[in-house]
């Protein structure tokens, strides 16, 4: 029988999801069926319940429902804090394993952005400064994988400086984190640093907004990521600018829904082709 998942959002319409996801069943044989679903902004959690009672067997969530998801998974496959004990929304999950009547929670978008980083553009993370700018779902969603690979000091950048220090102060809880310099700043708060890697985790890019940068941010070198995809970003014009290496969100996309399929059906597709498939079209 066919397994059926899907993606939930809002809007959900633009997702490339589903074409992945067909793609990966193509290649590997796995019987599944995927599908985009629009959830009203007050009815994620009773759209979850109405897959759950439909019989699928997970889903990806994305913009804006990646804390709800996290606080209504009944346990996780990966380290949370006590985020739920405080009224902190740090904590993000953005795949969804409908199992034996709970509900497991996992990100993925952090493991997908290190491979798209590291695998499909040989930049190695290890004691790379970072700028990671934003505070939101995919910031907080990727900013523990980035720690670990790069075990360096990394600055979040971001418009409201609290979303940036709930982060931060999320992430210091950690153990393993404790030694590593964390610092939040808000625009128009960088002056003379210089970074290896600058990540743009904002959804400036959907209204054309510029992110505030001193030019000199780029270090020699240096990979400016923005992990939007589909359109070239005004963060995007302004660090091909300055020289940086230059790459989009779509080979992230691909590798975290890599990831959520070995998550459900234990089988790793291989992204090589589905990256250049979607590029190509
Ligand atoms: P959220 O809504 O959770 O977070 C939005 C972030 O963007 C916040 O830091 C917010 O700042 C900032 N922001 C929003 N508008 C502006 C603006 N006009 N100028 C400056 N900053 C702004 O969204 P997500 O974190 O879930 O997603 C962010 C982006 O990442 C989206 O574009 C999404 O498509 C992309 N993404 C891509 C993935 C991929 O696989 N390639 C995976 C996940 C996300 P503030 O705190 O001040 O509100």
């Amino acid at each position: 029988m066919t397994d059926k998942y899907a993606v939930i959002g809002n809007p959900i319409a633009h997702s490339k999801s589903p074409l992945i996801h067909r793609m990966f069943a193509e290649q590997t044989g796995e019987d599944i069926s995927y599908e985009a679903v629009l959830a009203p902004l007050d009815g994620f959690s009773a759209t979850v319940e109405r897959l759950r009672k439909e019989g699928y067997k997970g889903c990806n969530v994305t913009v804006p429902f990646k804390f709800e998801a996290f606080k209504i998974a009944d346990s996780y496959g990966f380290e949370v804090m006590d985020a739920l004990e405080s009224d902190q929304r740090a904590d993000a999950v953005n795949t969804l394993t409908f199992l034996n009547g709970k509900i497991i929670g996992y990100n993925t978008d952090g493991i997908g952005l290190i491979n798209d980083i590291q695998k499909n553009r040989s930049v190695e993370l290890k004691s790379k400064r970072i700028l990671l700018i934003g505070a939101g779902g995919a910031a907080a969603g990727v900013l523990h994988p980035l720690l670990e690979a790069s075990q360096a000091p990394l600055v979040i950048y971001n418009r409201t400086l609290g979303n940036a220090e709930a982060l931060q102060k999320n992430v210091t809880q950690h153990e393993k984190f404790r030694l590593i310099s964390i610092r939040p700043v808000q625009f128009g708060g960088l002056d003379s640093e210089q970074f290896d890697v600058v990540i743009n985790a904002t959804s400036a890019g959907l209204t054309d907004s510029e992110i505030p940068l001193p030019p000199t941010i780029f270090a020699s070198g240096a990979l400016a990521y923005d992990m939007m995809y589909g359109r070239e970003t005004p963060f995007m014009r302004f660090a091909r600018e300055q020289r940086a290496q230059v790459a989009d969100g779509l080979g992230m996309l691909v590798e975290q829904a890599a990831e959520a399929f070995y998550i459900w059906r234990d089988v790793r597709p291989d992204t090589a082709p589905v990256i250049a498939a979607l590029r190509n079209r």
